[in-house]
């Protein structure tokens, strides 16, 4: 990625923000882009909003190694603007490749940015909280930390969100347990 020079907004920031994580993780977490500390330290989610996000896993007993965080694009954009539609185009094609690569079950999009990647058209007041099935894998849009640290009222709703995740990770784990069983079986037919 820090040699793909097509990459806009490449020359405004300070660093390269990857996603970071455990490479096995079950639960993927896609952010909007990096703010002003992520851009310093090259990190996602490390600033205020990194904090909630922190706090929040902390609530379902799921330390933050565990899961893979990423942002829809990965370089700063200037003074914290929302990130334009090329400049989202552009990094997908990276995207999609951590996503191949980590190969999550549920994937939790943060914010109205990284939930129009899934849910195109959909308005966040409305999906957010409900999980979607793709192809064996499981959506769940929630609003962004930060939304909530600027509305107060969204706080409950943003923690009621994250306490449906285990829901949804134990839903994932059975559906692979079922699908393991299912394979020596599918195996022994040939
Ligand atoms: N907000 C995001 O969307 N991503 C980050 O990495 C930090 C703040």
């Amino acid at each position: 990625m820090k040699e793909d020079t097509t990459l806009p907004l490449r020359n405004s920031a300070t660093n390269l923000v990857f996603g970071e994580g455990s490479p096995d993780a079950k639960l993927f977490f896609l952010g909007e882009g990096p703010g002003y500390w992520e851009d310093q330290k090259g990190r996602p989610f490390v600033g205020n909003a990194g904090a909630l996000l922190n706090q929040l896993l902390y609530s379902i007993k799921l330390p933050r190694e565990e899961v893979f965080i990423t942002n829809v694009v990965c370089y700063r954009p200037p003074e914290n603007r929302d990130p334009l539609p090329g400049e989202i185009q552009s990094c997908r094609k990276w995207l999609d490749r951590q996503v191949e690569a980590i190969g999550p079950k549920v994937v939790v999009t943060l914010g109205r940015y990284s939930m129009a990647r899934y849910f195109p058209g959909e308005t966040i007041s409305k999906v957010h909280g409900k999980s979607r099935k793709v192809n064996g894998v499981i959506y769940f849009p929630m609003y962004h930390p930060a939304a909530a640290l600027h509305q107060g009222g969204l706080r409950e709703t943003i923690k009621a969100d994250m306490l449906k995740i285990p829901e949804l990770l134990a839903e994932a784990a059975k559906q692979e347990k079922a699908e393991a069983k299912q394979q020596p079986k599918q195996l022994g037919m040939f």
